[in-house]
């Protein structure tokens, strides 16, 4: 069999008085009008508990958008064994049925579901429209029509050779257990990735979201049941973290995590699964992408405007909530008062408020929790001598969690803000001797624990070069002349190591590979 080749999905860009606005405009009304109740979802059916929780949205704590009905530990293993129970059918379907379902979706998504995802992600995570169509409508589609390919590209290997009476050949068998997918708030594109990359391969999955994601993650999973994903292969759920760890890793079955968060969560359920490892009946597979200190390094031959640019989108698009955002910057001393000027300039221009404005670029911080860690490093800040505070500054959560896009100079290269993870919408900057390229390479090396992105930019070919070589492993995702975040699924794999991750690349075969465990069959005749 021969799947659709896939191309990336084309971007909306909701231009004021297109049918594509008044279309998202109006799934944000009928959002707006009504109150979810939000079940989870165990081997196809709803379940309401008696403990609900309220969901609001980050920008305006006064509008309930629905309730969702949280778990306990005995709704872990209603989902496990759901999992087991819709397993046998499942990787022994054919795998281009499976095929077929997840195209459907792809489709759902881009067509009858768009607007809906859109709005849901603009909601319940302050997304503005344009960052929400290229996260739940195009990166989803394309990671669930990548995937297709790249999973009928893995069925297609077989040993190079057989002959003279022996036929050699591969299964590609899913793990023999259950998958646990734990997404994060920040990307609907991967709550949707995270469960579907191993069940296309077969496998039967639990995935738990984050509390602050659930109301896209309902829309996500209504999207796989039409497309026709048996009950009991994807499993949602909304326990909390501890109770869900507990249950799913002293389970014999369980074969393989599959997350995106923080780097202390990963460790710590890396931990667990170690202390655990001679329970279960195959050593799990860990597939997690964590945390990012994502730098930006400019030469003294580099465009400036371009450098602003990229700092002022690369920091601040989503309030700098990815793990890929441009947090620390490395400026030569000939370019510093021209790139501060265009990215002043730059940050001017930007609105802020909810994103139901569509012309706020600017929209709120996740949550509580968030807000507080982002403003209480912006307060430090303002206190600590040899740091200057050139833009933004100020936070207000009394209508929604608002923080003003922040860029920090610091004086000191090691100061926190240029070394800690912040996540939030808080740029550093480091204006270092022009002539000092090399250390500053080094600086950006050696001074964060993380490797996932990062971006060069210079006109100077041996800078780039150099560059190129002395960051090998600085990042995993590396750009030139290029911000560093916004990377595209068949044209960009995304994923870093160091303390940002397994480095599995998003998207691409490596991923996918990581939910099989093949089978070598001999056979002589
Ligand atoms: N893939 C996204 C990007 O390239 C970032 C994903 C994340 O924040 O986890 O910007």
């Amino acid at each position: 069999f021969t799947v659709p080749e896939p191309s990336n999905e084309p971007v909306k860009d909701y231009a004021p008085g297109s049918p594509e606005r008044a279309a998202l405009q109006e799934a944000i009304a009928a959002a707006r009008s009504q109150v979810k109740d939000i079940p989870m979802y165990i081997g196809g059916e709803e379940i309401r508990t008696e403990k609900t929780q309220s969901l609001h949205p980050p920008h305006d704590h006064k509008h309930l958008l629905g309730h969702f009905h949280e778990g306990d530990k005995g709704h872990v293993t209603q989902a496990i064994n759901a999992a087991l129970g819709a397993k046998h059918a499942w990787e022994n379907m054919q795998w281009e049925q499976r095929a077929a379902i997840f195209l459907k979706a792809a489709d759902l998504l881009a067509g009858p579901y768009r607007h809906r995802i859109n709005a849901a992600t603009m909601l319940g995570q302050s997304k503005n429209a344009f960052q929400a169509e290229i996260d739940a409508a195009c990166e989803l589609i394309d990671f669930l029509r990548f995937n297709v390919k790249f999973m009928s590209e893995i069925y297609a290997q077989q040993p190079p050779i057989s002959g003279n009476g022996v036929w050699n050949r591969t299964e590609h068998r899913p793990l023999e257990g259950f998958v646990f997918a734990i997404t994060p708030f920040n990307f609907t594109a991967i709550a949707g990735n995270l469960p579907t990359a191993p069940a296309m391969m077969g496998n039967t999955v639990i995935w738990k979201p984050a509390h602050t994601q659930i109301y896209a993650a309902q829309v996500l999973m209504q999207v796989f049941q039409e497309a026709g994903v048996p009950d009991g292969v994807i499993n949602l759920i909304y326990v909390d973290g501890p109770d869900a760890g507990e249950v799913i890793f002293s389970h014999p079955d369980f074969a393989g995590l599959h997350f995106t968060g923080s780097t202390g969560v990963f460790q710590h359920l890396w931990k667990t699964i170690g202390a655990n490892i001679a329970m279960y009946k195959t050593y799990p597979r860990i597939v997690g992408e964590t945390g990012g200190k994502d730098f930006v390094i400019a030469h003294k031959s580099a465009d400036p405007k371009a450098v602003a640019t990229a700092l002022s989108r690369g920091a601040f698009e989503y309030q700098g909530q990815k793990c890929s955002a441009a947090s620390r910057a490395y400026i030569p001393t000939n370019l510093w008062e021209q790139v501060k000027d265009f990215l002043l300039a730059d940050l001017a221009s930007m609105k802020m408020g909810g994103p139901e404005d569509f012309g706020n670029f600017i929209n709120a911080v996740i949550d509580e929790k968030a807000f507080d860690k982002i403003s209480g490093y912006i307060e430090a800040a303002k206190k600590a001598d040899q740091v200057e505070v050139i833009a933004g500054g100020t936070c207000n959560k009394s209508k929604g969690y608002f923080i003003e896009p922040t860029v920090l100079l610091v004086q000191d290269p090691l100061y926190t803000t240029m070394v800690e993870e912040i996540f939030g919408p808080v740029l550093s900057i480091y204006v270092y001797q022009e002539n000092h390229y090399e250390e500053a390479l080094e600086l950006v090396d050696q001074t964060s624990p993380y490797a996932l992105t990062g971006a060069v930019f210079s006109r100077d070919r041996y800078a780039i070069e150099l560059a190129t070589t002395n960051l090998r492993h600085a990042a995993g995702n590396f750009y030139v002349n290029d911000k560093p975040t916004g990377a595209v699924v068949g044209q960009q794999p995304f994923g870093g190591a160091r303390a940002s991750g397994t480095n599995d690349k998003a998207g691409s075969m490596i991923n996918l590979l990581r939910w099989v465990s093949p089978r070598t069959i001999k056979e002589t005749f």
